[in-house]
Parts: C-alpha cells; structure tokens; sequence
C-alpha cells in the first residue's frame, strides 16, 4: 500500500517541519495502521519536547532523595510515588506490602593504613554488612579477582587478615562478543559474595575495590546482602578506585600493608517496603496490560538520580504521556515501581508470587536501569510472527538516532528480567551506560548528573513503541 506508506512519511515530514531531525519513517501501514503510526510520530516529537520524565527525578531527589527500602526515606518514597501516579492522571493507583527479612544501618565506616605508609582510605560499607565491633587491623591478602580467593582451599589460612579483592572493572577489556559493560558483573561477583567466601578461609573482613569506572575519591556501595548459615559474618566494605590504586603501589614494594578498619553497621529485625502500582486502564476493557518498570528503592549515598530515579521518570513520563493522548489507550499500561532491587531482585520477586497466575496478561514488559543516558538500540525479545510488527515499530523511533538489534533475546531488564524469564515477553532501549558505573551507588548519584536531552529521548522511544503496542491487538508471544 504505497500510498499510505507516502501518507505516513509525509505527516512525519509536517509535524517535523522546524525541527533538525530528518524524518524517513516509510513504516508498511499494512503492518501498523496509518492513524496509529501518525500518532505515533506525533508523541513522539511531543515527548522531545517534554521535560517531564527531568521534572519527575528533580522532585524525587529533591523531595523524597536516599531511599534504600525499609528507612523512612523509602516510606516518604513510597507515599510521593502514590502521590505523582495521582497527579499524573493515572487512574489506579495501589502498593503491594513486600517484607523483607532485615533492616540495616550504615553507620560509620573509617579506614586507615598504618603500614608501610599512613594513609587514610575512603571506605563504605557494603550493604547489610556486619560491623567490625571496634577497631579492626589486619594484613592485606590480594586477591585480584574473587576466584583468585575461591582457590585458596576452605579452612583457616586467611586468619588474622583482610581478604582483599583488587579486580578494576575500570581496567577489564570485554572479551569478542561480550557487551562493552561486563565487567560490571565480574565485579559484582566479590561485591555480592565476598564476604561469604573469604570467611570460609579465615578471613576476619573483606574489602573490594569499588565496582566503578570512575577515578573519584568516592566508594561505590553494593549489595552484599545475606549472610550464609553456619558461616562467620565478617565485615564487608568497598573502598575507593584512588585508594586502590594506593595500595596497589604500597604492595608492589613487596611489604605488608596492614589496614585499620572501624564500622559502625549493624542488622536489624525485619521491614517492609512496597511495590507502588500506577495503572492507566484501557478503554478495550481487555484483562491485558503492558508494563513499564523501574525500582523505587536506592541506595543511600546519594539521592538515587540516576540509579534508578531516571528509570522511574522516564517509565512515568512515557505512559502519562500516552495517557495524555486524545484517546485513552485500547489496552491499559502498568508502571511497576519495585521495592527493594538493590538488595538482590526482592520486590520483583515478590510481585512474581502475588502475580504469576496472570503473567499472560502481561504483554510486553520493559525497564529502564541503567541511567538516563542515550538511548542507541532497540532489542526485542518477541515471538516470531510479532517480531516483523516490532521491527515496523523500530522504523517509528529510528529517526531519534535508535538502531536496532537483531538478536531478538531481550529478557527485560534488571526487575523486569524475572518476568522476563519467566515468559513475558520484552523490549529493551540499550543505552550509553558510561556515565551510569562512574556515579552509582557512590554519594556522586546527584540530579546534577541527569542529562536532560538524552532523558527526553528515552521517554519518547518508550512513549512511541508502548503506545503503538497498546494500540494493537497483538500477542508479542507468538
Ligand atoms: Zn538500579
Ligand atoms: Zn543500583
């Protein structure tokens, strides 16, 4: 039907008209109606110019900030994220109670190096850890990765000392094939389990290098939650990439460096966070929905901006804006905020229990985890006889810069991932996560770091594929 295509590319080319970008969108209205796909390119080129998704992480920082779950930062998180579906025109709103097994206290966290050279280190302590009960002085053991510790045999041969893991995500060069960004997770592996492995050998603490790429004289926080049974708890701390790189230098002199630490940490009795639900119900009436995903909760160094206040902004901003639209949308959107991800996925998980009899109303899942950088890809993970629809779909946002991907094995990010695998099918924006690893976790996670063009651009590409997924009667299974 070339005339509809031409009618397409020219309603692009009018609302365009003013604007830098060149618009080709040449979408096969056979595939994706002529009014669907015009409207499309419409909100899209309204969500460019929307600062909404900036307006939502300026007023979650700045009124609500740190919100690791179970604090009373997390509560006020919880009632201003009720609050904003509200006043966005979301028309269900609720929370779903997620319990966790313990609460924390971060304390203090002081280090020092008193030989061979004084020196003060900036540490923190990784989440959930035990405190050291005092001051804490032992001999640095250098492991450069956490297998490098795995191999030392079980027993006691690290006793009276601090295992020390020294891998530099910073340094990792991603092997043929690997995303540039893998060495986030083989640095997350200490940060997680450290503490577990290096006490199996005697160790009486353990502290990693900071998962980061940055060179700031900031640690980065983690998950280090969850003790093992019948396994000492021994302290847990990240310190900074400078640090490091100080003690690394102490080391190659070939003395001992022994370290002073002090933290004041603590676990406590159980909390509860929540997972806030905001629902733009459809005018189908069908029981199905699609879903937009981020995590509520954060750490608490910094005010949670990027990780993951730009995930919530973006995921609220694009279903408000679709709701805005002059129609309601045919099938309802969900935004799933989670509790809890931070400390290993709990909140999803929970939200996977209350909901797994229904997990086929769930159409097309997607999350937003990374930050808010550029969005550059678009991945799905689709049936086959929808992937050709997802692809006329992609033609709609590939005049924002976005190309795409076809490897077709999109789980859905970070929470999302847990539905994802579990069958519901996904689409995921890849985008530059550079920045993202210099500032997470650390006190560095500032609004000051969101990038206000790139945050439009995210929200737009989501805006325009849920609303044309929304529109359409499609099962992405299939
Ligand atoms: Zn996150
Ligand atoms: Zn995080």
């Amino acid at each position: 039907m070339l005339t509809k295509t031409i009618n397409t590319v020219i309603a692009g080319l009018v609302l365009l008209s003013g604007f830098a970008i060149a618009e080709d969108v040449h979408v096969n209205n056979d595939i994706i109606p002529l009014e669907i796909s015009n409207n499309a390119v419409l909100l899209r080129e309204r969500a460019l110019l929307d600062d909404l998704s900036v307006d939502i992480v300026e007023s979650l920082t700045t009124e609500v900030g740190p919100r690791r779950v179970g604090t009373e930062g997390d509560k006020r998180a919880i009632a201003w994220a009720q609050a904003k579906f509200k006043e966005l025109g979301f028309d269900r709103v609720w929370t779903e109670e997620v319990p966790i097994e313990h609460g924390w206290i971060r304390g203090d966290a002081n280090a020092e190096i008193v030989s061979p050279y004084p020196h003060n280190v900036v540490m923190t302590a990784l989440g959930y850890s035990v405190g050291t009960n005092g001051d804490l002085v032992g001999e640095l053991a250098d492991f450069p990765t956490l297998e490098d510790l795995e191999a030392v045999p079980e027993g006691d041969s690290l006793k009276g000392k601090i295992a020390y893991v020294s891998y530099s995500m910073a340094d990792y060069v991603p092997q043929p094939g690997e995303p540039r960004m893998a060495g986030y997770g083989k640095g997350t592996q200490a940060r997680s389990r450290g503490h577990v492995v290096a006490a199996k050998r005697g160790a009486d603490a353990v502290i990693i290098r900071s998962v980061g790429t940055d060179s700031n004289r900031y640690a980065h926080t983690g998950s280090g939650y969850g003790y093992e049974d019948g396994v000492r708890k021994i302290p847990a701390a990240a310190i900074s990439p400078p640090d490091a790189i100080l003690i690394q230098n102490m080391m190659k002199r070939g003395e001992p460096v022994v370290l002073k630490m002090n933290m004041t940490s603590k676990i406590t009795g159980p909390v509860r966070g929540a997972n806030v639900i905001g629902e733009i119900t459809g005018r189908s009436g069908s029981d199905d929905y699609l879903v937009l995903g981020a995590h509520l909760d954060s750490w608490d160094e910094g005010t949670g901006a990027i990780d993951d206040g730009a995930g919530i902004g973006s995921m609220m901003a694009a279903a408000a804006m679709i709701g805005q639209m002059e129609q309601r949308p045919n099938r309802s959107i969900r935004v799933l905020l989670f509790a809890a991800e931070e400390i290993g996925l709990v909140g999803v998980r929970a939200y996977y229990e209350e909901h797994k009899d229904e997990l086929d109303n769930h159409i097309l899942g997607a999350e937003v985890d990374g930050g808010g950088g550029r969005a550059h890809t678009l991945i799905s993970g689709v049936g086959e006889t929808s992937l050709p629809i997802v692809r006329e779909m992609h033609k709609l946002v590939a005049p924002l810069g976005i190309e795409w991907s076809d490897a077709n094995d999109a789980t859905g990010a970070s929470d999302m991932s847990v539905l994802g695998r579990a069958g519901m099918p996904a689409l995921n924006f890849m985008q530059n996560s550079n920045d993202y690893f210099m500032y997470h976790h650390t006190p560095n996670d500032t609004f000051d770091k969101i990038i206000p063009e790139d945050m439009r651009l995210i929200t737009a590409a989501y805006a325009t594929v849920f609303y044309v997924a929304a529109e359409m009667e499609i099962d992405f299974r299939k």
